[in-house]
């Protein structure tokens, strides 16, 4: 009896051991699975091109510092109200200049998840040269005066959005004018690691800084990109460039050039309520597609 007793106190503690031994990893697996390390987008940094007296591109009715704002404004407002779980941050709220590198560093210091940075695009005039008038050489015979003239550039119109990365040379426009804001800054060069804004090849020096969130910048780039494009907006694409105020963010970063200044019909586009609105629900719609993508 004794015996008996004694084995089935130890037939209950293996039967306990043995439990134990199947569900310990199984409760520890469940749990990892409960409760895993997520990936959340809880802070987002939105960023207002330009600002005082850097106005950015000129249009024919507005400046392109008054555009970015605004829309970086509202993007901020319709992010909180369709994302609660996510804090915006502004670079700027009103019409000041902050230097580019401030720029990062404020969204690095936020511990940002996203930085999208609001532009407006040109294009460079178009130089031409021209018969300005005739004049007599000294055989007597007519013979025509050439001068340059400038003219706009009105017709190219659409988006882009941009990642940091190396554009090739000759298709640097966006960098070598977007990154032109750091002249109006004092100490640039030491700021930038002796960046020169006359010299183009200085651009390189912010695409030799790493850039680990490449891949998931692209992402959300191409997922803004085909939001303007389902809007019918003309895509242009997404590119990498040498920009300042993305190559110090320690977050997926873009900047998107949400449409052409230079160009009327556009203009007035991005001037419009309704303008502006399409172009927020396009980058709410895509910070939404990449948020889904993105977290587990
Ligand atoms: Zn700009």
């Amino acid at each position: 009896m004794l015996y008996l007793k004694i084995n089935s106190y130890r037939i209950t503690f293996s039967v306990l051991l043995l439990s134990l031994i199947i569900l310990l990893p199984t409760s520890i697996w469940a749990g990892k699975y409960n409760h895993p390390p997520q990936y959340r987008i809880r802070t987002i940094v939105i960023d207002a091109g330009h600002g005082d007296n850097d106005i950015g591109a000129r249009g024919r009715i507005s400046v392109e510092k008054n555009l970015n704002l605004q829309i970086a404004l509202k993007l901020g407002k319709a992010i909180e109200a369709e994302l609660k779980d996510v804090k915006v941050y502004y670079t700027r709220t009103t019409d000041v200049l902050i230097d580019l590198y401030k720029r990062a560093e404020f969204a690095n210091q936020k511990k940002a998840d996203i930085y999208i940075s609001v532009h407006c695009n040109s294009m460079p005039n178009i130089t031409r040269r021209v018969v300005s008038r005739y004049k007599r050489n000294r055989k007597g015979k007519r013979t025509p005066v050439y001068k340059t003239t400038r003219m706009p550039n009105t017709t190219t119109s659409g988006t882009e959005t941009f990642v940091s990365g190396y554009g090739r040379t000759g298709e640097q426009d966006v960098a070598i004018r977007e990154n032109a804001s750091i002249l109006l800054e004092e100490n640039y060069k030491n700021n930038y690691d002796g960046f020169d804004p006359n010299d183009p090849e200085s651009v390189i020096v912010f695409s030799l800084m790493k850039n680990q969130f490449r891949e998931q910048s692209i992402k959300l780039a191409a997922a803004v990109q085909h939001e303007y494009a389902k809007s019918h907006r003309e895509d242009r694409g997404v590119k990498e460039q040498s920009l300042a105020v993305l190559a110090r963010t320690g977050m997926p970063a873009i900047l998107t050039e949400v449409g052409f200044i230079s160009n009327p019909e556009e203009e007035i586009y991005l001037n419009s309520e309704n303008g502006q609105q399409e172009i927020v629900n396009n980058i709410v719609n895509a910070v939404k597609s990449y948020k889904r993508q993105i977290e587990n």
